[in-house]
């Protein structure tokens, strides 16, 4: 593996040099062999995902944060459970985090344990892995082990460690805790951030108000693909949102089944504050109290907050040229919006499965969709207009574009996932894994009546992990 350290630049306040502490007796849960090409590892990955092994190049850290929870001021937090054990290029060049998670107390464990349970493992590593097949910006993970030691949440469940992988760790909290508590570093650490993740911007006229834009443009860029695959995060805290517009720090996120726009996955959230409809007004929430934090850097503070503007036009522009492709209308027909509005407001009317629904349309299986409609006339005024809209059209052209999943990680899914894991056996995991790598791909060898059913009834997810 080829190291760069970039963290350790950083002002020593910013971070905590600590080792992890082992799990006892782990056991190999599972390992993504393609991630691992890409970042040139061929070590004991056991021992690395354990924490029993950590790299001489480079000494662990547990990064200090803030942010805003559920909409309150909550300061500081930070790694309370998770280390930056390395940050390696992999084989495009990028720089790549290797987070362990579940590695022990730190400084910033406030009441926690430091630790991670198996259910809470596994549902990020599938879900992490299930975005990046979707083409969806999101952590990833190069493995996880399982003790039999137990962690006591709800009820005494069996710990487990996961070595996550991301393009950066830099949250939006970050700028949060560096203006409470250490506002001297906000002019060094934005500059760092900037040539780490935003070097095009270097040499720009007003590089804190382009990068301003660039992480609101970006994670309205992520937002928009949550949205259109479905995926709900369930903490939208700026504390788990990042500077790069990647997915992080799963917890009770969810996909979506039935399509209900005021569904929330999370059942901690009695607010309902992070229901998927909401996403985007959330996010842009936790962008303005991220900019605010870029004032002492400007002399103009009317363009930086003005920024902030780019988040709606960002969004809508990826939403709906993605919903244009979903469904097989061309992005430039002025109806092509209204009619996949028009689609799913007949999805949340008939409470029909949102994957499965794209999945028919894509097939052309019409009548499939017709058949699970009691609402026969909306149907009918639909899909006369969405074959209005496709008469003059390349069909074949908007056909071969289309892009919709078989697969997604339905709750029950990684449930039955996690109860194998939980007697020892990892198979499951491990046929998810391969389903979900090509979740665009019929896999009769691989797939199981169940991965396309819509759960009923659903399972309560809640923040514990
Ligand atoms: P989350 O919203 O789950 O990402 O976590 C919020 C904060 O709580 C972060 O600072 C975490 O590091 C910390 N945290 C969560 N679970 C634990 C735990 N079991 N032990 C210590 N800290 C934790
Ligand atoms: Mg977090």
């Amino acid at each position: 593996m080829q190291f760069n350290a970039q963290y350790t630049q950083l002002a020593s306040k910013l971070y905590h040099h600590q080792k992890p502490h082992p799990l006892l007796n782990p056991q190999a849960g599972h390992f993504n062999h393609a991630l691992a090409d890409e970042l040139k590892f061929n070590g004991d990955w056991v021992a690395l995902c354990s924490g029993q092994q950590t790299f001489d190049e480079f000494e662990p850290l547990a990064m200090v944060y803030a942010g805003h929870q559920f909409g309150q001021w909550a300061g500081q937090l930070g790694d309370g459970r998770g280390l930056l054990i390395a940050q390696v290029l992999n084989t495009h060049g990028k720089t790549i985090d290797l987070h362990l998670k579940g590695a022990g107390k730190t400084p910033y464990s406030r009441m926690g344990d430091g630790r991670a349970v198996l259910r809470s493992v596994i549902r990020e590593y599938l879900a992490g892995h299930a975005l990046n097949s979707l083409g969806v910006a999101s952590s990833n993970a190069l493995g996880f082990t399982s003790s039999r030691q137990g962690v006591q949440r709800e009820k005494l469940e069996p710990g487990a460690m996961m070595l996550r992988t991301s393009d950066c760790h830099i949250r939006l909290g970050h700028f949060e805790w560096i203006n409470q508590y250490a506002p001297e570093l906000l002019a060094d650490f934005t500059q760092k951030c900037i040539e780490w993740h935003y070097p095009h911007l270097l040499d720009s006229a007003s590089p804190t108000i382009d990068f301003a834009r660039g992480v609101i443009e970006r994670t309205a860029q992520m937002v928009a693909n949550w949205q259109l695959v479905g995926f709900a995060h369930g903490v939208m805290n700026t504390d788990n949102l990042n500077i790069t517009g990647s997915t992080l720090d799963f917890g009770p996120f969810g996909f979506m089944e039935r399509f209900r726009p005021d569904w929330q996955n999370n059942h901690s959230d009695h607010s309902k504050r992070y229901t998927y409809q909401k996403q985007p007004s959330i996010a842009k929430w936790n962008l303005w109290v991220w900019v605010n934090n870029l004032r002492p850097l400007v002399d103009d503070e009317q363009t930086l907050l003005a920024t902030i503007e780019h988040f709606e036009p960002t969004f809508l522009k990826y939403y709906q040229n993605g919903l244009a492709q979903k469904m097989g209308l061309p992005s430039f027909h002025k109806d092509s919006f209204d009619c996949g509005l028009e689609f799913l407001q007949l999805l949340q009317k008939e409470q029909l499965d949102y994957t499965q629904s794209f999945w028919r349309l894509q097939q052309q299986e019409y009548t499939a969709i017709q058949h699970d409609c009691i609402d026969q006339t909306s149907f009918e005024k639909f899909i006369t207009r969405y074959h209005a809209i496709r008469e003059h059209q390349d069909v074949s052209a908007l056909q071969a574009n289309m892009k919709n999943p078989r697969y997604i990680l339905r709750n029950h899914m990684a449930q039955k996932a996690i109860e194998h894991a939980e007697c020892e056996d990892f198979s499951e995991v491990d046929r998810l894994f391969k389903l979900l790598a090509n979740p665009f791909t019929v896999q009769p060898e691989l797939e199981q009546p169940s991965d396309l059913l819509t759960n009923e009834p659903a399972l309560a997810i809640s923040c514990s992990s």
